[in-house]
């Protein structure tokens, strides 16, 4: 089988195991890391191994902390605004997620007189190409980009440069190349497209940004309460975070966010090369913004009535989870860290078997 799920991803074996073997008995204390107390050394001995493979994995500078918390990344848009907006919050509306974080500063700020604003869109061509040439203004309290858009297959692989400080969902693509950290104030996103399972989401702030808005934060919703509590002010999602600590050991394992993204480059282009080859199908994002990590095509013009027969084609043989987003249609194969070139190959190898029944 060979799945390109969208997320909950695909999860290396490795942690699999390890997860499934510490649920029995977790690290010899005879215990389940469902029942042990979070208050314990050993369960310690994991957040701070977790944590540590965060910083060593993205190089992170020693002025920033790196959360785990509960809500996923939706939760997320809340803590965003909530945190920094104090008279303008600016967006880039580059898709679905994009406007959610800006729907959420939206309704924040007009509780307060301030505003939210997109700042360059991508709607007038269905999401397919990340905006250029737009201008950060120069009063927001922050710019918040969508680093990955998981559902239209863009991407910003270059850490832009900002004015105001910048803040990232980077949900569908963190871990899986290179970043450079000291450019955001906030990193975050859902563990489940790359770092882990459903259940815990991640936020990477540099500290001094944070406290500098003048309204009453929930206790919950102020990043400062995570900081001060190292994630444990209550108790934290502990499986969740110990599959995503095993997915981090493997990662480091496999030789770290340069060799993978050496991978991850290496499986799109072979995919992208097959889409552009192949006359059955047609990309669907401009040719410069393509994501790494989530694939979008369709059928080619004048083959739109073969997409379901290459649906049950393709699952005949073993693919799983490329039928597309309702708002794109047609296919997407996300090729996450876990995906391998044998997967990716033989989505190829099915794509041109179907091009030889029906050229
Ligand atoms: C999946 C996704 C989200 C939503 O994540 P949840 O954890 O389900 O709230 C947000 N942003 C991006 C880019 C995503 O891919």
């Amino acid at each position: 089988m060979h799945v390109f799920n969208a997320g909950p991803c695909l999860l290396p074996q490795e942690a699999l195991d390890r997860a499934a073997e510490a649920i029995r008995d977790f690290q010899g204390t005879g215990i389940s890391v469902l029942s042990i107390s979070h208050r314990t050394k050993e369960w310690e001995a994991v957040m701070d191994g977790c944590r540590a493979l965060w910083k060593e994995l993205l190089n992170i500078p020693d002025d920033y902390e790196v959360l785990f918390l509960g809500g996923g990344a939706s939760l997320q848009f809340l803590y965003i605004a909530m945190n920094f907006l104090e008279k303008k919050g600016a967006y880039l509306e580059t898709g679905v997620w994009a406007k959610k974080a800006l729907k959420e500063a939206k309704g924040f700020a007009g509780t307060k007189g301030a505003e939210a604003v997109a700042v360059a869109s991508s709607a007038d061509r269905n999401f397919c190409y990340i905006p250029k040439g737009y201008e950060i203004p120069a009063d927001a309290d922050y710019f918040h980009i969508t680093t990955n858009n998981t559902i239209y297959g863009t991407e910003i692989r270059k850490d832009i440069d900002s004015p105001v400080p910048l803040i990232a969902d980077m949900s569908s693509d963190i871990l899986s190349r290179p970043v450079d950290v000291s450019k955001y104030s906030v990193i975050y996103g859902g563990a489940q497209k790359n770092a882990g399972p459903a259940g815990v989401s991640f936020a990477i702030v540099r500290k001094d940004a944070l406290g500098k808005v003048s309204h009453y934060l929930p206790t919950m919703l102020d990043y400062r309460t995570h900081v001060d509590g190292k994630s444990m002010f209550n108790t934290p999602p502990v499986f969740p975070i110990y599959v995503m600590y095993e997915t981090l050991r493997w990662l480091k394992a496999e030789g770290g966010v340069e060799e993978i993204n050496r991978r991850n480059v290496e499986k799109a282009e072979a995919l992208y090369a097959e889409i552009d080859r192949n006359s059955l199908f047609t990309g669907t994002a401009d040719r410069e913004d393509r994501s790494i990590m989530n694939v979008c095509f369709v059928m080619a013009p004048g083959y739109e009535t073969l997409q379901d027969e290459f649906l049950s084609f393709a699952k005949e043989r073993g693919m799983v989870g490329i039928k597309g987003h309702r708002s794109v249609g047609g296919f997407r194969a996300s090729i996450y860290n876990a995906c391998t070139l044998e997967d990716v190959n033989a989505l190829v190898a099915c794509m041109q078997e179907f091009e030889q029944i029906h050229k």
